[in-house]
């Protein structure tokens, strides 16, 4: 690690995370919580790579014990926390997560510290269902299996849900998890949507039962905050393995299928 000139050299060796994108501070975005839209990004050189360069601002100090692969999930968790902070909750409120990848597992994190005791997650890989309930969620459903549709019905009760977490990124997906909210629901879209792609679902009822759709994109301006927040949450758990920067394309790969949790890559794991 190296700063340069206008840097103060007491930042050399200290273990950090990096925002994916700068801030100036200065501009509209960044003064209205929106830091990653900021009007005066830098162009980063990038991080799969043994060096990246970036402004001082973008790399946050880490707790002492915490692991790299675990710092390394500051990014898509200040993206959940942005999305879920966004929501509002009752003591009672009933929740359901479609998707227990990565960003649907940090969400369920998420919602749990507000003391939310009934978090319905429908995941169809068995071993994240597994995850899941280790992580907190009160009941797993397997969209695959033959009873699905009766199952999350049965869990909402009489009335529906009270919010509901698309964290896939399915249209078909978002449109089944809002025809399953209560009236005035909340639905939050934490999975990344095609471009062009539409929400089918009957804008009528969007109307009548009064949903508030949530858009979720960037990090808000929790980043900073983030790795001290995620401490307690044992996120090592999480991470199925770590690769060699020459290994990257097999953990795509895997990725890219759906197995395991999540995937690191290391440029100095020899
Ligand atoms: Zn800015």
């Amino acid at each position: 690690m190296d700063v340069g000139k206008n840097v103060n050299n007491i930042n050399i060796g200290k273990r950090v995370a990096c925002n994916t994108t700068s801030s100036c501070g200065e501009c509209y975005n960044c003064k209205n919580w929106q830091i990653s839209r900021c009007s005066n990004q830098v162009a980063s050189s990038g991080a799969f790579a043994e060096f990246s360069n970036m402004p001082l601002s973008s790399a946050i100090e880490i707790p002492e014990n915490m692991s790299f692969e675990v710092a390394a999930m500051t990014e898509p968790a200040s993206c959940c926390i942005s999305g879920i902070e966004m929501i509002e909750y009752k003591k009672d409120s009933k929740v359901l997560i479609f998707g227990s990848g990565i960003m649907g597992m940090l969400c369920l994190l998420f919602v749990k510290e507000k003391n939310i005791n009934y978090v319905v997650v429908s995941e169809p890989n068995p071993s994240r269902r597994k995850m899941a309930l280790k992580m907190g969620a009160d009941f797993v459903i397997d969209p695959m299996s033959k009873n699905y549709k009766k199952e999350i019905e049965e869990l909402s009760g009489d009335s529906g849900y009270d919010i509901f977490i698309e964290a896939v990124g399915n249209p078909i997906l978002l449109a089944e998890g809002i025809s399953n909210l209560k009236p005035r629901g909340q639905a939050l879209m934490i999975g990344v949507h095609p471009k062009n792609s539409n929400l089918q679902h009957d804008l009528y009822d969007l109307h009548y039962k009064e949903i508030k759709l949530f858009g979720a994109f960037g990090r808000g301006d929790y980043f900073s905050s983030v790795p001290k927040r995620i401490e307690k949450f044992g996120l090592d758990k999480l991470v199925t393995k770590t690769f060699k920067l020459e290994e990257i394309n097999k953990a795509i790969e895997l990725t890219a299928k759906g197995s395991g949790m999540k995937y690191m890559i290391s440029p100095w794991k020899k």
